[in-house]
């Protein structure tokens, strides 16, 4: 079966890779020339555990093929994938743009039955949207189908979070579209993987609301951190407890600088605009939100404390630049907005991170990069884990100790204990974990 994938993005790409490595002829497109040219070499746009096998494997074999010839790609596909990106537009509105442009070019050029399947999140009614404007556009009727088919693959574990899904979602109107969703699918029925079929308007809403309750589950947990700081409790202990009950589950219950990434920032607020547009004031998802840019400023406070009051002048050395460990994705990561703060009051900034530095050079100015944690620690007057790369676990303490003007560390990941760096000398604190100094 031919598809093609509209965007070559972290959900573009791995989809594209994973369906070629399914059995499927793949066709990826994406309008940065340059973009493509490389995936043809090989060279990937994107850091991603595993992918560089399967998009080599792919291409050796011939299933995975990458052009900026889009009409050629629409006119060999029986399914059109939508991955473009889908950012925050003004007022936590969605950007739809680059989803408009890629529903017009279908349109253009679409000669026989297609089914279009939108795998970027979209606001509830882009089905709709998107069938309006193919029509608006085509040179002569054609029957097409749209679906709605949400990715839920997380960065740094897309390979497997798509070859293992803990469920697929589809929504369509038609049943010959869907027949044709299942059995792009159907290797994922052999690892008995739930299929939730629905309605488009359910699939696009059920995406939405699984980003908001895990952010919501972080920025919960990041308040009771930041009142486990204050009454001296260990927020750890509290996550555990409650997380082993079986209603709340023990995932996504670790504090720390807040969330990040392209998605949940995004989507929450984009839930929060469209259900306000619908007439529907979504309380929850607005205070998550809210929680969570506060957070970033808490961190900054605690960096702050830990240099009596004032960064001026002092040289902060960071861990991590990436909003999570295993991708070089700094959208919206919590070490940016914390920089560029520190800078504000006068810190002068070293930082390492494995892959992310390349495109925190793009937006951040006056750091001063380095090679690897240790001489990140050279000099530094306080050492701030933002973000938990497992090199980062293992640090050796003394050495830091040792490189450091004074032994004070920032853990916004709370991957130390603080009894131990207690023991070894440091000045040490974490997220709600009694190591107030
Ligand atoms: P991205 O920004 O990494 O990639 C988007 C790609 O689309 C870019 O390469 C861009 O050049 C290309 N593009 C733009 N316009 C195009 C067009 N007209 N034709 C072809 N290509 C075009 O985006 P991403 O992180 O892969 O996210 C894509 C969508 O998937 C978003 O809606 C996002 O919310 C959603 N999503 C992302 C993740 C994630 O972890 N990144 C997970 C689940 C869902």
């Amino acid at each position: 079966m031919h598809i093609c994938v509209m965007g070559t993005g972290y959900v573009g790409l791995v989809s594209g890779a994973c369906f070629a490595e399914f059995g499927m002829q793949v066709t990826c497109c994406d309008i940065i020339p340059e973009k493509i040219e490389n995936l043809k070499e090989g060279i990937l746009p994107i850091h991603e555990p595993g992918l560089q096998e399967l998009v080599d494997k792919g291409l050796r074999e011939g299933r995975l093929n990458f052009t900026t010839d889009q009409a050629k790609a629409i006119e060999q596909a029986l399914t059109i994938f939508i991955a473009v990106g889908t950012p925050a537009g003004e007022d936590g509105a969605t950007d739809m743009r680059y989803v408009d442009d890629v529903a017009d070019t279908i349109g253009q050029y679409m000669h026989d039955y297609k089914v279009i399947a939108t795998k970027s999140t979209v606001p509830v009614g882009t089905a709709k949207r998107i069938r309006a404007r193919i029509e608006a556009v085509q040179p002569e009727p054609v029957e097409f189908s749209v679906v709605s088919n949400p990715e839920f693959l997380r960065e740094g574990a897309a390979i497997e979070d798509f070859m293992r899904p803990n469920r697929v979602v589809i929504g369509g109107e038609d049943q010959h579209a869907l027949a044709i969703m299942k059995e792009l699918y159907s290797p994922l029925y052999l690892i008995e993987t739930p299929f939730v079929i629905t309605d488009t308007t359910t699939a696009e809403m059920i995406k939405y609301a699984a980003n908001t309750f895990l952010a919501m589950k972080i920025s919960f947990i990041n308040e009771m951190a930041n009142l486990c700081d204050v009454v001296d409790a260990d927020v750890h202990d509290v996550a555990r407890a409650i997380g082993l009950d079986q209603r709340i589950g023990r995932k996504f219950l670790h504090p720390g600088p807040g969330y990040g990434g392209s998605c949940f920032p995004k989507d929450v607020q984009s839930l929060a605009h469209f259900a306000q547009e619908a007439g529907v004031k979504l309380q929850l998802a607005t205070a998550a939100h809210e929680v969570n840019q506060q957070q970033r400023g808490r961190m900054v406070e605690k960096i702050t404390a830990m240099l009596d009051g004032n960064v001026a002048g002092k040289t902060i050395g960071v861990l991590g630049l990436s909003f999570k460990p295993n991708t070089d994705d700094i959208r919206e990561a919590p070490a940016l907005d914390i920089i560029a703060e520190l800078q504000q009051q006068g810190a002068h900034i070293k930082a390492y991170d494995p892959v992310a530095i390349p495109a925190a050079q793009q937006v951040l100015r006056d750091v001063e990069y380095c090679k690897d944690s240790y001489s990140t620690c050279s000099g530094s007057d306080a050492l701030v884990l933002a973000t938990e790369w497992n090199q980062f676990r293992a640090l050796d303490l003394k050495r830091v100790q040792a490189l450091l003007n004074q032994p004070v560390m920032i853990d916004l990941r709370n991957v130390y204990e603080p009894e131990t760096m207690k023991r070894l000398g440091f000045r040490y604190t974490a997220v709600g974990r009694r190591s107030r100094q």
